[in-house]
């Protein structure tokens, strides 16, 4: 069971709907998702779809008929999940740095909120006391994740309120009489490493004498998708096995049911995705040939953000033998998408797909040279729909005001 979107498809998209384009593939989505309800415990665990990953509200729609439920990190998710028709309960408000007005907002469309600052908890308190039920974000001093811009749980992350602040947290707790229903830790993205999360558990037991009303422990996303070629991803089968028999444990001892929370982003949609563009110019410079493309970081940062590897394929001439390229976009700004990469041999005017594009791909896209952002097409029972049209020039002086 490994869904994927065929070459003729993906070239098909491309001649209908125009390149640069990003396409996705919603039976791949819920493959993901059903793959994680069958390794954790579904009466001991819930998931989070962590929409920043990409927010279409058709692919929103997707994850919500599969009946997943959806984490958000701003407000204007909230009122996309909303749009789109999740229930209250089945949203997850996980802010940082927010202002307060922001946090009663949330309370006042009913969602689940995770805090992540003593200060926005004590106006929380100051506020509702014990009537609205909360959970706290806490920073478990942990290094994990791909790289440093993706982790979040170390000592010097901004994130979450510090495991060494204990002492304020639960002074709080007592002064306001919260009802403080989740603990949170989310440590990073892409940790391959099950340990990990095995840690988040250990910080969690030994919170939990100190929090008597707490009824979910929520693990955060992070999980590893596999981008290279042969490359591994996080075990799920192992952290399914391994956080099925802490949450059985911790039930068993502090003699009441605790609700396992994960927020996965990237392991929903990374692999339903895909990026194509077409090749404009070919240019030899020394033993270099450069690939240019009709796109750049305007439309795919990660490989300038974060040295993200994305797998690249002709599909124009997939059996072609390969040779090496430097695939490079048409932004005046160096924006390399790899360097010195075996491609099937391309002629002026191939599509060229990116694997793993569906997650912070479209979602981090920008107007940056004022160019048009893609065209978002999904596939559902092997057909192709517009699920958002591309930029035109009217796009980009819409919120001008106009010179008189
Ligand atoms: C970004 C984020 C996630 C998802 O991370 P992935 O690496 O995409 O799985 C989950 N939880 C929180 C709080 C996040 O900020």
């Amino acid at each position: 069971m490994k869904s994927s979107l065929t070459y003729t498809q993906l070239k098909d998209a491309a001649i209908q709907y125009g390149s640069p384009l990003y396409v996705y593939h919603a039976e791949k989505i819920v493959e993901q998702y059903l793959n994680l309800l069958t390794h954790f415990n579904p009466a001991t665990t819930q998931f989070f779809y962590a929409c920043k990953a990409l927010t279409n509200i058709h692919v929103l729609k997707v994850i919500q008929k599969a009946g997943c439920n959806i984490d958000c990190s701003s407000i204007n998710e909230v009122k996309l999940a909303l749009h789109v028709g999740f229930n209250p309960c089945t949203i997850l408000y996980t802010s940082n740095s927010v202002s307060f007005e922001e946090i009663k907002e949330a309370v006042s469309l009913g969602v689940n909120i995770n805090i992540d600052s003593l200060s926005n908890l004590e106006k929380f308190g100051a506020q509702y006391g014990d009537t609205y039920p909360i959970g706290v974000r806490v920073r478990p001093n942990i290094m994990a994740g791909g790289n440093l811009k993706i982790s979040t749980g170390h000592d010097k992350s901004k994130f979450g309120i510090p495991y060494t602040q204990l002492e304020e947290l639960t002074a709080l707790q007592k002064k306001y009489a919260l009802n403080i229903y989740t603990l949170h830790i989310h440590t990073g993205s892409e940790i391959k490493d099950v340990e990990v999360f095995l840690q988040s558990a250990t910080v969690f037991e030994s919170m939990l004498v100190h929090f008597p009303t707490v009824k979910v422990l929520d693990f955060g996303g992070g999980f590893k998708v596999p981008y290279q070629p042969g490359e591994k991803g996080t075990d799920i089968a192992l952290l399914g096995a391994e956080v099925n028999q802490f949450m059985q444990k911790i039930t068993e001892k502090l003699g009441r049911k605790l609700t396992a929370w994960f927020e996965p982003g990237k392991y929903m949609v990374s692999e339903a995705g895909y990026f194509i563009a077409q090749v404009n110019v070919l240019k030899q410079s020394g033993d270099i040939v450069f690939a240019g493309i009709n796109t750049g970081l305007n439309h795919l940062i990660r490989p300038m953000f974060y040295d993200a590897y994305h797998h690249i394929d002709n599909l124009s001439q997939p059996d072609k033998p390969t040779q090496a390229y430097a695939v490079v976009g048409n932004i005046c700004e160096t924006d390399t998408f790899a360097w010195d990469r075996p491609i099937p041999a391309i002629t002026e005017g191939d599509f060229l797909v990116f694997y793993n594009a569906g997650a912070y791909g479209y979602e981090m896209a920008s107007n940056y040279n004022a160019r048009f952002k893609p065209a978002q097409v999904l596939f559902e029972n092997n057909e192709s729909r517009l699920i958002s049209r591309r930029d035109t020039l009217e796009d980009l002086l819409t919120l001008q005001t106009p010179l008189t």
